[in-house]
């Protein structure tokens, strides 16, 4: 038998056929507890009507209460639109449709009383609302309260799917007397911890708040709810794969790392250097294996750090790699990581894609001899032919271009998993980090070594080219290299690479003489990888590329980065791109390229780039700006956030609370991971009942899609 939430929708009052197929087409709609679940965006307080003279600035969305003097058909075909006046008693203004123009003509009558509501907004000098709803006025009952607005498609509109058809579907739905059966979502005891109000009271508020305080507790409930889950979910896993992984023990710091870091160490450690390597030690000897994230910014100085970590390793006569994700960069930490290893006799080598047959036989000789202390490369680490002798650190340069899976199959190399390092230079705060990575500990270089000239970044736009361009000519007059670079647009890749065309022969143009190299994505590898190096070695002096500019890619010699189009570019991205330059002595500029005419909130974005260069700061921009599901770095974490109404941005405390909650749960309840030890008692641990259990199961596979089976409930 289906239950009241399994219903599909058109057998709800006020929806039928029709309307069912476009709420499932248009928002995913199809049964009780999808309408149950799809919260209003906003609310507006309707016991509030606006007079037409109080509107300036930007306002919300609001009623006003008065009549209409005025209908008139503009416009032929396609920009047909009616125009109606409307008033409040005192001044005028303009109501606007641009279909449905004929029904509307006719259906409102002049000299009654409507309440109009909707958005204003100023046409020709003159405020406007633009499809507004439109209700007859009925003294007896003023509309009250605040009122819920759901997001509707342009389609569902057009359709008649209104704010007010939705409104009266869910109204329906509460007013069904089976809703009083729908199954509770969160255990009990968690609801009386928290003193949250239960899922009925909850949907109520939700959808028809009667005053703000009610609101306020539905929606603190409904996002923990959320984020209790996810952090659920998130814990379960990490737990498990910590009771199968064990790790290597390294107990001793011996005489590479000990010789290494007196007598060869070419610079000063910075403060949060050391701190991160105390906290990669104390990972490294406690039996389990570590999986730490480093963050830190372009530049903090990560590679050392790595590469710290690994004369740990040797000293307890282990192995290490480290993987990066393109060849170029492989190429340049083996450089790096090789300058530095023979000067304490460790063995190093390189593996990528196009390492030839025979030197990738000896390689595969000495990883499984043990005669190779250190290997560097790309992918290529991973294929089943590469196999160690020990394996006991892997470093993955840049989380953002390896997946879960990739990691996992890192770890199968030996018996015993190698402790793993990733290290990335996309920043997250601390509460995405937090639920993003729940699987890995992480570490935070917050400090970038001495003596770093902070990169300028100027806001420039057509008007300015000829200034851009002089700049470009003097820094290259002066010995230095310039990236050019254009955004991928994928919408449609063949005018992207038009305009990147467009741009590399403007370039030749304008620097006649000068060496360029020309990158993009749909390039083959082998001639990417061509262009790229010549601009390594200095034999190109302007780089025009698409983003597939490697990331981490190192040439200190160059001083400018312009960014065409700057508006397309994420924050985090543009930041990622201007860490290309200033890694050198030198003065250096980052230069975006933007539109003369820019809408506000995009301008204000740009603008935060001409402010700060502090990775954090930009991160955190990036994250209010665009929400965490946008992220570089969230994509490939493999977790689906999926997140309606919690905010990991905004909702820092909900999501510390849930953690807790979490945390407890799992605590109090061996059975949700099949625990085998005795995990530490926590004192707030909380035992659940088999019927609270059962709740957590099916919440789980509903909201993860996993069948979870606790063998345990019956
Ligand atoms: P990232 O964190 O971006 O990978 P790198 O490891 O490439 O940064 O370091 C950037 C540069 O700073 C390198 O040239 C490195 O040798 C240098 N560096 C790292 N740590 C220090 C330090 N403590 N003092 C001075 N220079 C450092
Ligand atoms: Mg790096």
């Amino acid at each position: 038998m289906t239950t009241f939430e399994e219903t599909p929708i058109k057998f709800l009052k006020g929806v039928g056929e029709t309307r069912a197929g476009l709420l499932g087409s248009e928002l995913d709609i199809a049964v009780f507890k999808d309408l149950l679940d799809y919260y209003p965006f906003r609310y507006v307080d309707r016991s509030r009507f606006y007079q037409i003279s109080e509107l300036s600035g930007e306002m919300p969305m609001l009623q006003i209460l008065g009549h209409f003097v005025d209908f008139h058909v503009e416009g032929e075909g396609k920009s047909q639109r009616l125009r109606g006046i409307f008033t409040d008693g005192h001044r005028m203004m303009e109501v606007v449709w641009f279909a449905g123009i004929k029904r509307i003509a006719q259906m409102y009558k002049p000299m009654t009383q409507y309440v109009i509501f909707g958005k204003p907004g100023i046409y020709n000098n003159g405020w406007q609302m633009v499809h507004p709803e439109v209700e007859e006025y009925n003294p007896q009952r003023p509309p009250t309260g605040l009122q819920g607005i759901y997001s509707l498609t342009d389609t569902l509109r057009r359709r008649g799917v209104t704010q007010r058809v939705v409104q009266t579907a869910v109204r329906n739905l509460l007013a069904n007397p089976k809703f009083n059966t729908i199954a509770e979502t969160l255990p009990d005891s968690l609801i009386r911890r928290y003193g949250f109000p239960g899922i009925r009271e909850t949907y109520r508020a939700i959808h028809f708040p009667e005053d703000p305080q009610l609101l306020r507790k539905a929606r603190e409930r409904m996002k923990f709810e959320e984020l209790f889950y996810l952090e659920l979910q998130i814990l379960r896993y990490a737990r498990r794969r910590n009771q199968q992984l064990q790790g290597h023990v390294f107990s001793t710091i011996g005489e590479n790392f000990n010789r290494y870091y007196s007598e060869c160490i070419p610079f000063e450690l910075t403060g949060a250097q050391k701190r991160v390597l105390k906290e990669i030690r104390a990972d490294m000897r406690t039996g389990r294996q570590m999986n730490r994230l480093l963050q830190g910014d372009v530049g903090s100085g990560k590679t050392m750090v790595a590469f710290m970590s690994m004369l740990m390793s040797a000293d307890n006569g282990f192995q290490s790699c480290l993987m990066a994700p393109t060849e170029i960069l492989a190429g340049q930490h083996y450089e790096t990581v090789k300058g530095w290893a023979d000067r304490i006799g460790l063995r190093t080598a390189l593996l990528t894609g196009s390492t030839r047959a025979k030197a990738r036989r000896e390689i595969h000789e000495g990883l499984l001899s043990g005669e190779i202390d250190i290997i560097i490369g790309t992918h290529a680490l991973l294929e089943e032919s590469v196999e160690f002798r020990n394996l006991g650190l892997a470093v993955i340069d840049e989380q953002h271009r390896f997946g879960v899976a990739q990691r996992a199959r890192m770890w199968g190399k030996g018996k015993i998993p190698p402790h793993v390092l990733v290290m990335t230079a996309t920043p997250i705060p601390r509460t995405l980090a937090m639920t993003v990575y729940g699987d890995l500990e992480v570490s935070v270089i917050d400090e970038l070594p001495p003596g770093r000239k902070p990169i300028e970044t100027w806001l420039r736009s057509d008007a300015n080219r000829g200034e851009v361009d002089r700049h470009i000519w003097r820094q290259i007059q002066e010995g230095r290299q310039i990236y050019i670079v254009y955004p991928l647009i994928q919408e449609n890749e063949k005018l992207a690479l038009k305009s990147l065309e467009q741009g590399l022969e403007r370039v030749r143009d304008t620097f006649r003489g000068v060496g360029v190299s020309f990158v993009h994505g749909k390039m083959k590898p082998a001639e990417k990888d061509y262009q790229m190096q010549r601009f390594v070695d200095g034999e190109t002096r302007i780089m025009v590329a698409t983003t597939v500019i490697e990331v981490g890619v190192n040439v200190p010699n160059a001083t400018v980065m312009v960014i065409e189009n700057a508006e397309r570019f994420g924050l985090s991205q543009l930041h990622q791109l201007r860490g290309r330059v200033g890694r050198g002595a030198d003065r250096s500029w980052c230069i975006l390229m933007s539109k003369e005419q820019l809408a506000a909130p995009t301008r204000k974005r740009l603008r935060i780039m001409t402010e700060t260069t502090d990775g954090f700061l930009v991160s955190e921009a990036d994250l209010k700006l665009r929400g965490p599901g946008d992220m570089e770095g969230t994509q490939q974490s493999g977790i689906a956030f999926n997140l309606k109404m919690a905010n990991l941005a905004t909702d820092g405390q909900i999501v510390q609370l849930a953690r807790t909650a979490a945390e407890d749960v799992l605590s109090g309840n061996p059975v949700i991971t099949a625990s085998q030890e005795d995990a530490p008692r926590r004192e707030t641990a909380l035992a659940l009942t088999e019927g609270e259990l059962r709740i957590l199961a099916g919440e789980l596979h509903r909201r993860f899609d996993h069948q979870v089976d606790w063998s345990l409930i019956s």
